[in-house]
């Protein structure tokens, strides 16, 4: 999945930010359409040319002196480079971030002001707000609207994390007559955080966020496939006073970067997103020195159609479900379950959903934008061609447009069978596969009979069967009407081997802290 990168050595690295002259076309493009909303205020017209890695309240250059290529998925062209973070940079950051801890940085802080600073990064954030627009467009290939929709979010998580600082609250324990017993949180330490591209903002942010509420400092590793929003998110953090060596942001090569991490022997803590067998090599690194891991990995998610279900609201959740970003979200509802009875009337529904789609580079207001890489739209094509040799109905889609860029059609799959491997192994693009159902035990049967267990849906007006169903599926998340049901708020994460832990929500934050029991004999 991983993109070619090119390495460009440069004998003298400026200091100061670089601005290209690659031009960024504006509003080019919408038409009257197009759902997506106006933005509101004119967009940057150039993105700079070279990005920099931030430790120790510093931005610099990799220390090899080489840059890593940053390519527009719309495009297949180079628009930026980023300074390339090797080993060096990992053991230099992860030693700011030690000193930092053992500083006591965070700890000096009471936890509002803690909160407040958190407060501040939000507001930061605000400032970049176009900029991080047009660079998740750029970078990452979403749509103008999802780019924009990126710096709210984050906000969000930010303000969220924020205002539980000072809540933090430990337990007192009875134990009778003589004993005064309670509980304390305590952070872990460094904590290590490695993040998928499909969303390095909000994902970074939110971990960083609980990281630093609780106390711990982090050093997390950007991905190489789209490293620039978090960039953003580093200067927002130091001009809003984060005090230098609490947060280090790296990029660099998965199994360069991502492994000496994962592998460093000064790190307390990892928090990993990304794909299983990733996650797996995280995981050997952890076991060998003993230290805590939340792990969000890959999904497989089911949306169950019921025969009472509004199918207007189910295929239009459904179609958001899948479509949005590409399919390139973990929690991307890949597979439709429908009951016999409506199975030709939501296929029929669905393809002329998918058929409407508007694909193409999300800065010029398309609905849909390109996968990441031209590895990813190859894998996911190859995976087409396997449902077709399994024997699956290719509705509609099924491959790559023919253009410039890494963009894939929105792609239906029927008469798929549950134990096709187009129905078990995760594509991350925007492909659904549509399974009938007889029996409500039939349609738990099939969404459970995956190694995944991310998410799950389900579309029913019967409040009996969306509660009991949705006791039986066996995911993190369960969406009762519409997919993506929840928030910034809600503990979300996986079960079996999506993963384990949970980000979002207040259980989050259980994650990041260890709890020390103090007993006292009076
Ligand atoms: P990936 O596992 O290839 O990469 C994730 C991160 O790990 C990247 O930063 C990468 O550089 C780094 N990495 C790669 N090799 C490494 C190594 N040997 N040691 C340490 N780090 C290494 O995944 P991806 O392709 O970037 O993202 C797609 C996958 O992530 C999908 O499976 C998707 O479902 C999953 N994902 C899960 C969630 C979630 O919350 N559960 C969210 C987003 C993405």
């Amino acid at each position: 999945m991983r993109r070619t990168f090119r390495r460009i050595r440069h004998a003298d690295s400026a200091s100061r930010n670089e601005f290209s002259t690659f031009a960024i076309r504006g509003e080019g493009g919408k038409d009257a359409a197009d759902p997506t909303p106006a933005p509101e205020s004119p967009m940057p017209t150039t993105l700079r040319s070279y990005w920099k890695n931030y430790v120790g309240g510093a931005f610099i250059d990799g220390s090899a002196g080489q840059r890593l290529a940053v390519i527009d998925p719309a495009t297949g062209s180079r628009v930026a480079e980023i300074a390339e973070g090797t080993e060096e940079d990992i053991d230099r950051a992860v030693a700011a971030a030690r000193d930092a801890f053992t500083d006591g940085v965070l700890d000096r802080m009471a936890p509002h002001e803690r909160g407040a600073m958190l407060f501040r990064i939000a507001d930061e954030l605000e400032k970049a707000a176009d900029e991080i627009a047009v660079v998740e467009c750029h970078d990452n290939g979403k749509t103008l609207a999802n780019g924009r929709a990126e710096v709210p979010l984050t906000q969000r998580y930010l303000r969220y994390y924020g205002g539980l600082a000072d809540k933090l609250e430990g337990r007192q324990i009875p134990l009778g007559q003589g004993w005064l017993d309670y509980t304390v949180h305590e952070p872990y330490g460094v904590s290590a955080q490695i993040v998928p591209w499909n969303g390095p903002l909000p994902v970074g942010a939110r971990s960083i966020a609980c990281a630093l509420v609780t106390g711990n400092t982090v050093v997390l590793k950007s991905p190489e496939d789209s490293p620039l929003s978090l960039v953003l998110l580093a200067e927002a953090c130091d001009r809003a006073g984060v005090p230098a060596g609490a947060v280090n942001i790296v990029c660099g090569l998965g199994q360069v970067a991502g492994a000496a991490l994962a592998a460093h022997s000064d790190i307390d803590h990892i928090v990993f997103t990304g794909s299983v067998e990733t996650g797996k090599s995280v995981l050997r690194a952890a076991a060998e020195r003993v230290i805590p891991c939340v792990m969000e990995l890959g999904g497989k998610s089911a949306g169950i159609v019921f025969p009472d279900a509004d199918l207007d609201q189910a295929v239009t959740s459904a179609c958001g479900g899948i479509f949005k970003h590409a399919g390139q979200i973990c929690s991307a509802g890949s597979r439709l379950i429908v009951h016999r009875s409506v199975y030709d009337e939501v296929v029929a529904r669905l393809i002329a959903r998918a058929g409407a789609i508007s694909v193409g580079p999300g800065i010029d207001g398309c609905e849909m934008g390109p996968l990441i890489s031209a590895r990813q739209l190859d894998r996911v094509e190859a995976l087409c061609r396997t449902g077709v040799e399994e024997g699956a109905t290719l509705a509609i889609g099924g491959g790559r447009l023919p253009r410039a860029g890494y963009f894939m059609a929105p792609t239906v799959f029927i008469d798929v069978r549950p134990e096709m491997r187009i129905a078990q192994e995760e594509f991350f693009g925007p492909v659904v596969v549509v399974m009938p159902f007889d029996t409500t035990e039939e349609a738990i049967a099939i969404a459970n009979g995956t190694d995944y267990g991310l998410a799950a849906g389900l579309y029913t007006r019967d409040l009996g069967v969306a509660h009991s169903v949705a006791r039986q599926l066996v995911a993190g998340q369960v969406y009762v009407n519409q997919w993506w049901a929840g928030g910034v708020e809600t503990p979300f994460g996986g079960m079996k081997r999506s993963g384990y832990g949970r980000e979002k929500g207040q259980e989050a934050l259980l994650g990041y802290m260890q709890t020390k029991n103090i007993g006292i004999r009076l």
